[in-house]
């Protein structure tokens, strides 16, 4: 049989069933072979409940006859419980569901189970979770590990897994491996028709299957990895190539210039990652880099530096940030290292008409070198004489069509994005496979270690009078309320009634409130007597999140942390401990926020690693949420997971990077056609 026959010619599947299977995409035998089980039974070996007890924490096939079941909610963890019992006349066992309370519509007394799951003693036996299906006594299928498919309406179990069987039989000599075998050594992989067999069909079942990394699935996951990899690469390298026309080179005038600049030796990071923006920015490809460094390691002064070389080279550079604050702050310092060497302007949205016009001309004209701004420095008007570098600042959501936005604005402009909130390597990796990767893996010496602190709104008293004593110290105060400046009705109640709050409670003390609705001249005036210690307590929004540097500041204390994704409150902390101080990030939450928010913070509270955090903060959110919804292209795999495999995806990528340079794009583009031709790796498709 071909692989290509329809469903409706195979033995088993009449009218209705091809119908019902076309729902779910299913319409050939190749389809069919391809709908892989999502676990398995071992239906070998069913256990008597009597000897569960000798069976402890390995997965176990149970049958029995539900005497009890009920719902309730436990006091402790303010969870939904769903409790049965079973028994097979040998013993007894207790089941156990969490937040999955319909199961008390779907599991009634009397019912016959089959259960599948790991028994643990934990109180009494008892299997939490466990796999489930309403068994009616047919023990056709005893004596076999068997496979289960996820559910099709209109087609019982037991048939779908007859159909799936016959198909396999009689097509699997017609599969043809679209790996050719130097292809599979390289990757480490067996055989197609092997793993698919052994997937529908597998003769044990080993820790490795179970957990989905046998060679059987290596084999799809790596295919699928690689055809990612290749198809991002054969895209890129079939792109219009755009070289630059630009001469840039490192002189030893501009080596000393640098040098006379730099308040400060670099870390031994610092310097590795300019050479590679170094040698970037002399290739003929236009760099799109991603500088990834935690919370103040320094990436400020990276940046400084690779604009200095394109502007000593006759080019001009831009740097990009997300807020008017941080505009104002990189301008200030900026300025205060070059003194005056480099012709340094601000874009920003609240620029008056004249002194846009200005900024144009001095940009269309060439005269100012480098531009600090938000996006109005993306706005169509603005025209650059020669842009050779754009850097974005503190920006982990820049998305394609700013880089499209810069890239319009010059010749092939080198790009470098800055971030603090890191894209995990795995997620980078399988997202942009085409962004080089730096990062800053170090922090500057003499740098304070934060204690972290969660504390509930009941006890904001006791965190008062802490505050209270450490003012009486010298020391300065961010107050943070979880206000997103972003959002379209900016509502400053909260904010308000925080800073008025502040200001009873501390009457003897300066306190001053920041928010993106301020003017320009108030912001700066805000953070310059901040800077200057002409402030005690900062109450603000989410305005002071990124970039924000004053050393003194020793105490960021954040109400209803709950509301902030993990990486925010990474890049809150990083505010303080930026001097000499003992620093404190106090995380308050009401009293009413659930325990899961809380364990969240818990676990915040004891993660110091910005790249851990991410990690964190992916596993928590997922790809999407953690990207922010302008980047939804992350890839879905069969059994790939990004977040855990990124060693597979390395591994893909090189052989992925090797077959293009070996074959050309042409036959690399063809074989990623054939690949997909055999329905794998769907995600590689846009
Ligand atoms: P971030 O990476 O968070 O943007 P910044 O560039 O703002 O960090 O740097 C944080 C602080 O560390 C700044 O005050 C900066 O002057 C200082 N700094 C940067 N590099 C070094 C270094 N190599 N040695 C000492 N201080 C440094
Ligand atoms: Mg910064």
């Amino acid at each position: 049989m071909k692989l290509d026959t329809e469903v409706q010619f195979i033995k088993g599947v009449g009218e209705g069933r091809a119908k019902a299977l076309a729902a779910y995409g299913i319409e050939t035998a190749r389809d069919l072979v391809w709908f892989f089980p999502f676990r398995y039974e071992d239906r070998r070996h069913p256990l008597r409940i009597g000897d569960v007890g000798r069976h402890l924490d390995t997965p176990v096939l149970l049958r029995g006859k539900v005497i009890s079941a009920r719902a309730h909610i436990s006091p402790r963890k303010r969870m939904r419980i769903f409790e049965a019992l079973i028994e097979d006349g040998t013993g007894g066992v207790k089941l156990i569901w969490f937040n999955q309370p319909y199961l008390a519509e779907q599991i009634k007394r009397g019912d016959q189970l089959s259960v599948y799951g790991i028994p643990r003693a934990d109180r009494g036996i008892q299997i939490e979770s466990p796999d489930w299906e309403k068994f009616e006594g047919d023990a056709g299928e005893e004596g076999a590990i068997v496979p289960i498919y996820s559910k099709i309406t209109n087609v019982p179990p037991k048939a779908l897994r007859k159909i799936i069987e016959t198909a396999l039989a009689q097509t699997i000599d017609a599969i043809e491996d679209p790996l050719p075998a130097p292809l599979r050594e390289q990757l480490g992989v067996i055989g197609l028709r092997e793993s698919i067999a052994t997937l529908h069909r597998p003769a044990e079942l080993t820790p490795d299957f179970l957990a989905q990394r046998s060679p059987a699935h290596l084999r799809v996951i790596l295919q699928e990895f690689f055809t990612f990899q290749l198809a991002l690469r054969v895209r890129r390298a079939t792109e219009e190539v755009k070289t630059k026309s630009r001469k840039i080179d490192v002189s030893d005038p501009l080596r000393d210039e640098v040098r006379r600049i730099l308040p400060f030796k670099l870390t031994g990071a610092q310097k590795r990652v300019l050479r590679e923006i170094a040698e970037d920015l002399k290739s003929e490809r236009p760099m799109y880099r991603l500088l990834q460094g935690d919370v103040g390691s320094g990436k400020t002064i990276i940046a400084l530096i690779a604009a200095m070389i394109v502007i000593r080279n006759g080019h001009q550079a831009a740097l990009l940030a997300p807020t008017e604050i941080l505009v104002e702050q990189h301008f200030q310092r900026i300025r205060q290292l070059l003194d005056h060497s480099v012709v340094t302007a601000k874009a920003t949205g609240s620029m008056s008409a004249g002194e846009r016009r200005t900024l144009a001309a001095g940009l269309r004209e060439g005269y100012i070198q480098l531009a600090i701004g938000t996006h109005a420095l993306l706005e169509e008007k603005v025209k650059f004489k020669s842009l050779g570098l754009a850097i974005v600042d503190e920006q982990h959501r820049f998305g394609v069509e700013q880089r499209q936005q810069l890239f319009a604005k010059a010749e092939a402009p080198d790009i470098l994005v800055m971030t603090a909130t890191p894209i995990p390597r795995s997620l980078a990796l399988a997202m942009y496979g085409d962004l080089e990767l730096s990062v800053i893996d170090e922090l500057p010496p003499g740098r304070q270690r934060i204690t972290t602190k969660v504390r509930s709104s009941a006890q904001l008293e006791r965190v008062y009078a802490f505050i209270e004593k450490e003012i009486a110290d010298g020391a300065q105060i961010y107050v943070v309320h979880p206000i997103i400046e972003e959002s379209e009705k900016l509502n400053l109640k909260p904010l308000t009634a925080g800073f008025e709050s502040i200001q009873r409670r501390f009457p003897n003390r300066r306190a001053a409130m920041m928010h993106g609705r301020m003017s320009a001249a108030e912001k700066e005036e805000t953070m310059d007597r901040f800077k200057r210690g002409a402030i005690d307590i900062l109450v603000s929004t989410t305005v002071i999140e990124v970039g924000i540097d004053v050393p003194n500041a020793s105490i960021m204390m954040i109400i209803d942390a709950d509301r902030f994704g993990l990486s925010q409150l990474h890049q809150l902390r990083g505010r303080v401990g930026r001097g000499e101080r003992k620093s404190y990030c106090i995380l308050v939450h009401d009293e009413a926020a659930s325990a899961d928010s809380v364990d969240r913070l818990r676990v915040f509270e004891a993660t110091r690693d910005g790249f851990d955090v991410a990690e964190r903060d992916l596993q928590m959110r997922g790809p999407g949420e953690f990207l922010g919804t302008r980047q939804s292209g992350v890839p879905k795999f069969r059994f790939g997971n990004i977040l855990k495999d990124h060693d597979l995806m390395e591994r893909a990528r090189d052989v992925a990077i090797a077959v293009l340079e070996r074959e050309g794009t042409t036959k690399a583009a063809a074989l990623v056609e054939s690949i997909l031709g055999a329905r794998l790796a769907e995600a590689a498709r846009d």
